[in-house]
């Protein structure tokens, strides 16, 4: 079975520093796919890259076997493309059910957006807080309103940027079983993410980006053996 995401051969300069260097990574239907690395390793660039906000020097993102490397951000979530950002970026003062409602008539299912956001309410254990402002959420519930926004579109590809940060223990355990949920409707995740134990947890298959480039993938029992990994690690 091919692939629903591709990336290759990604390069990314910011003046002469080189972020990434002939990244590439794919991505499959019904799986987790993580992309991990210290700190700067350029994971948040690709991801820029994947979704459209930043054109690569070289390389190509393919969707379902469709260059969409010259398309903008809107145009690949027509598509089907879906992303959450390091840094939350709710409306504040919308409530939880409006930020839901906002992604979803924003989607490709905009005639469904009610039905979309009441299942997502449910699904996502939110009912009791839908109609407090974002602004007023704890740091765990506003990560999964975020994730609940990439989820409203519908899409075939959802990027996750570090999605757990700040989650206590039970909200990270509760954050898995929804990832595993997603890959099972179908959908090919691809997640940045700090914490190894949720990583290796909830993965099918990791890249490892160091310095700009991809030294090592491979699904999570061979990587937390590799040599080249644990030095990237080690020396950060
Ligand atoms: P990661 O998400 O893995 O921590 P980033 O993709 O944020 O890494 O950053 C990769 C490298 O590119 C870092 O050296 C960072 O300082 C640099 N960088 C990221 N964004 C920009 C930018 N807009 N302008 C200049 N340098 C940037
Ligand atoms: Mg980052």
């Amino acid at each position: 079975m091919g692939s629903l995401l591709e990336v290759e051969q990604v390069t990314v300069t910011f003046g002469g520093h080189r972020a990434l260097d002939k990244a590439g990574l794919s991505a499959e239907a019904g799986k987790v796919t993580g992309l991990i690395g210290p700190n700067g390793a350029g994971k948040s660039t690709l991801f820029d890259v994947i979704c459209g906000l930043r054109r690569p020097v070289t390389g190509r993102v393919t969707m379902n076997g469709r260059d969409v490397t010259r398309l903008g951000p809107a145009r690949r979530a027509g598509h089907g493309m879906a992303r959450t950002f390091q840094r939350l970026e709710l409306f504040g003062r919308l409530s939880v059910r409006d930020n839901l409602l906002v992604a979803a008539e924003l989607g490709r299912h905009r005639r469904d957006a009610a039905g979309i956001v009441d299942g997502l309410l449910d699904r996502l254990g939110l009912d009791e807080v839908a109609d407090t402002a974002a602004d007023d959420l704890p740091t765990g519930t506003g990560r999964l309103v975020e994730v609940g926004r990439a989820m409203a579109a519908r899409p075939s590809v959802v990027l996750l940027d570090e999605p757990a940060a700040g989650l206590d223990h039970t909200e990270t355990e509760r954050f898995a079983a929804l990832l595993r949920s997603l890959a099972a409707d179908g959908v090919a995740v691809l997640l940045v993410e700090h914490d190894m134990g949720l990583v290796m947890n909830v993965c099918d298959q990791l890249y490892v980006l160091d310095l700009g480039a991809i030294i090592s993938s491979g699904p999570p029992e061979v990587i937390r053996r590799d040599a080249a990994v644990l030095a990237a690690y080690l020396g950060e």
